[in-house]
């Protein structure tokens, strides 16, 4: 991953700081969902003291480079993923309060990467279902 990182830096001519390294490093040792609050504070926890701008603009250019996948689901702040982490479950999200469940299913990447798609290169996935939890379903059963 760190090799990936560097030819993505090398290509795009960005500097290859010590900063830039340490997040993927700590990215790579969260299992699961992060977002910029938590990730600050595991660097913190590090003893790696960065600026917000800093662990903002890394992210930014690990989501370019593809290493890292970002999450765009309302009603929550804007979560990240390690790509290789997000292509193994799938996302069960409650539109009621939101809340992603993550279920593993190991045919998943392999059922998607022998899909043929006509005119289309696939570069990585994710994947949504939207419904309602548990307590939720509960809750609205209740009322009614
Ligand atoms: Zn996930
Ligand atoms: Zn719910």
């Amino acid at each position: 991953m760190q090799a990936l990182f560097t030819r993505y830096l090398t290509e795009k001519k960005l500097r290859k700081t010590e900063e830039r390294y340490a997040i993927l490093e700590c990215i790579c040792h969260i299992s699961g969902h992060f977002d910029m609050g938590l990730l600050h504070r595991k660097l913190e926890e590090m003893n790696f003291h960065v600026s917000r701008a800093t662990v903002y603009n890394t992210v930014d250019v690990l989501v370019d480079c593809g290493l890292v996948v970002r999450h765009q689901l309302a009603a929550q702040a804007v979560q990240y993923e390690l790509r290789m982490l997000a292509e193994t479950h799938l996302h069960l999200i409650c539109t009621k309060c939101g809340e992603i469940r993550e279920l593993k299913d190991a045919m998943l990447k392999r059922n998607v990467g022998s899909l043929k798609i006509p005119r289309f290169t696939p570069e990585y996935h994710a994947f949504y279902i939207y419904g309602l939890c548990s307590k939720c379903k509960y809750r609205l059963q209740r009322r009614k």
